[in-house]
């Protein structure tokens, strides 16, 4: 069922509204130091029974890895300034780098725009851009291409990895979830692993979060990194599907913006916070 015009103007008023209460707080970005993790807590831990609370004060390394330039940051990109902010290595992954993304563009003019835009965005978040050398639209799951991701985190030795839910309308997002999952597997320190909905509904299907976190605090840092993705539109469309997702699960969560998270029940005793 389409919704209507009338709908969509409501949603897009609530969401409006709630930017504009927003906005006028001065919000915590970069103030956060590393020890109040857990005091003040983000009121981030989050749980359907399986999470427990743990420090922030040891340094941590999280690893996301997404399909395309502009999955991390619209599926985590609070949580990676969450951790990034106070002081932990956070790596932001990029499968390809959006070469089939820009219509009338070639392949290599797209990876172009789309890696410019990627690093700027991981500029604002404050976190390392890394490419894994597939191409847009035509990523393959081949005994090499799982050979490179398990080296990739081999080297990198994440305590936290987030990737793709892997059941998503889009095949370089289910693509994506698979090599990480099987790399996850291989690790013999083994990393929490947490899945990340993109644009649930129309592409993440079937998303049930075991955790939330309250992303309120770097809301603004978060929409600055995903609108670098111009090429994207992002900032035109966010409204209609980041934005009522992350409004949606700050509902759930009872704060304002929350991000939503599956964790994979054989995860470390590492916990996102
Ligand atoms: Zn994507």
């Amino acid at each position: 069922m389409h919704g209507s015009t009338l709908d969509r103007q409501v949603l897009l008023n609530i969401y409006e509204n709630t930017m504009k209460k927003h906005t006028r707080r001065k919000f915590l970005t970069n103030t956060v130091p590393v020890t109040l993790g857990t005091t003040i807590g983000f009121s981030h831990v989050s749980t359907l029974g399986n999470s427990a609370p743990t420090s922030f004060e040891k340094k941590m390394k999280i690893v996301v890895v997404g399909a395309h330039p502009d999955d991390p940051e619209t599926m985590c990109g609070g949580v990676m300034a969450l951790y990034s902010n106070s002081g932990h290595e956070v790596v932001s992954a990029y499968l390809t780098r959006g070469e089939a993304g820009i219509e009338g563009k070639s392949y290599e003019e797209s990876a172009k725009i789309r890696t410019a835009e990627a690093l700027t965005a991981c500029d604002i978040l404050k976190v390392r851009p890394e490419f894994l050398g597939q191409i847009d639209g035509n990523c393959e799951i081949t005994s090499e291409r799982y050979s490179q991701i398990i080296i990739f985190f081999k080297n990198e030795d994440p305590d936290i990895i987030l990737t793709h839910w892997p059941i998503d309308t889009h095949r370089d997002h289910r693509i994506c979830s698979v090599l990480v999952y099987d790399a996850w597997l291989m690790l013999e320190r083994k990393p929490a692993l947490y899945y990340c909905e993109a644009m649930s509904g129309m592409q993440s299907q079937h998303f049930i979060p075991t955790d939330y976190i309250d992303i309120t605090s770097v809301i603004e840092q978060k929409h600055k990194a995903c609108f670098t993705h111009v090429s994207q539109k992002i900032e035109e469309t966010y409204q209609y599907h980041h934005g009522k997702m992350e409004a949606f699960r700050g509902m759930e969560f009872g704060c304002n913006f929350a991000e939503a998270f599956a964790r994979h029940v054989n995860s470390a005793g590492i916990y996102l916070q």
